[in-house]
């Protein structure tokens, strides 16, 4: 009896981050001046949208090391488009990119390229041919993921964007053993134009990717010469910083074989985390990231929608029950303690953690001594933090 009630004291979380770490992370000179590049941006409509996996090793502002980076990640990037129509149709945006991602080292192996953990999900569950579930992080990966392939997903995905925006939509995804973001296909004019290594219709044939692509272990690519110059700025960026952020760090590679960040973050606000909480969140496998989409009326946020709050609980699902049940580092999210949610007023943020707080599923994570900190965020400034308590 003694040694179980010393393992589990051993597999407790011992969170780092508080609400006065977090609230000075946002509040440093840097972050002040980057918040500033961020706004000049978008009043010069120079933003660049990226809709991407919330996988900690997959953020683009840790990938790219640019300011001008707005964001709204869902698991495999599969979130309703519709839901985000004020970021695709906002005229502070150059263009949108779709970014999945897969680990270089599964490539050869498979028949397509394997690594994202909710791509994973559906794979086997369209093995197993299930069509329900009652697994919260199963029922999202259902009803949102279209294809187990990342590089056929964030076609779709970008596909979708590009039906709300005349502006170039990117689909790209990246090795995350690299960090190289590779462009697949551009959309253009609404979708009425599009640039493809091939016919894009093929992106839905398996057989073709798989023949022409996947069996030699290559990815479908673009030209970087192909792309707007907004969107290229943004990949060659990429190139040139991921060079940088492997000199500093060797350890890289190995560095992002298991997803384990420390912290999550739930938020309402695009401006990206890696951008607001300097030396917390700016660095690959730090954070993973889930966005909330809000019901806005003339210029405030009055709400969220239930089906949003359904799906984004269902998306969470995903890293709480991994965090509450790693027995190691190598399993994925072991140091995943603290989840930080945010909305533009504490009032929201409380009662979303309250109506979190309620799932079964937390009680286990919050047995490891897993943390919710709610915050209210404004144009990227925290205004406030603090611990929530479960009641
Ligand atoms: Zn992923």
């Amino acid at each position: 009896m003694a040694e179980l009630s010393n393992h589990i004291e051993l597999n407790r979380f011992t969170p780092r981050l508080t609400p006065d770490i977090l609230l000075e992370a946002n509040s440093s000179r840097a972050v002040i001046d980057t918040i500033d590049t961020y706004q000049e941006a978008k009043l010069l409509g120079l933003l660049i949208g990226v809709d991407g996996c919330a996988d900690a090793r997959n953020q683009a502002e840790d990938l790219t090391g640019t300011f001008n980076i707005a964001t709204n990640p869902s698991i495999a990037a599969s979130y309703s488009k519709d839901r985000f129509q004020y970021l695709f149709k906002h005229k502070g945006f150059a263009g949108h990119m779709t970014l999945g991602h897969y680990s270089g080292n599964l490539l050869a192996e498979y028949l397509f390229p394997k690594g994202c953990g909710a791509h994973g999900a559906k794979e086997q569950l369209d093995a197993k041919n299930i069509k329900e579930s009652d697994v919260p992080v199963h029922d999202y990966v259902l009803n949102r993921v279209v294809s187990a392939d990342p590089v056929v997903q964030t076609y779709h995905s970008a596909k979708e964007i590009a039906k709300l925006t005349k502006k170039p939509v990117l689909a790209a995804v990246q090795d995350h053993l690299q960090g190289i973001i590779i462009p697949t296909c551009l959309f253009l004019d609404g979708g009425e134009s599009v640039v493809a290594p091939f016919d894009h219709q093929l992106f839905d044939d398996p057989k073709y990717l798989l023949e022409n692509f996947y069996k030699n272990g290559k990815i479908p690519e673009l030209d970087i010469d192909q792309l707007p110059l907004p969107l290229q700025e943004i990949l060659v960026n990429n190139r040139q910083f991921m060079s940088n952020y492997k000199k500093d760090n060797p350890d890289f590679k190995n560095s992002q074989l298991v997803q384990n960040p420390e912290l999550i973050v739930l938020s309402s606000s695009i401006v990206p985390p890696g951008l607001r909480y300097l030396g917390v969140c700016n660095k690959l496998n730090t954070t993973f990231n889930l966005s909330l989409p809000f019901v806005k009326e003339e210029k405030n946020i009055v709400g969220f929608k239930a089906s949003d709050i359904c799906d984004v609980f269902n998306q969470l699902h995903y890293p709480i029950s991994h965090a509450a049940t790693a027995a190691g580092s190598n399993d994925p999210f072991y140091n995943t303690g603290t989840l930080l949610l945010e909305t533009s007023y504490l009032k929201y943020s409380k009662q979303l953690a309250y109506l979190l707080s309620m799932q079964e599923w937390m009680t286990p994570w919050f047995n490891r001594g897993g943390q919710i900190l709610i915050g209210e965020v404004k144009s990227g400034r925290t205004k406030m933090i603090e611990k929530y308590l479960v009641v």
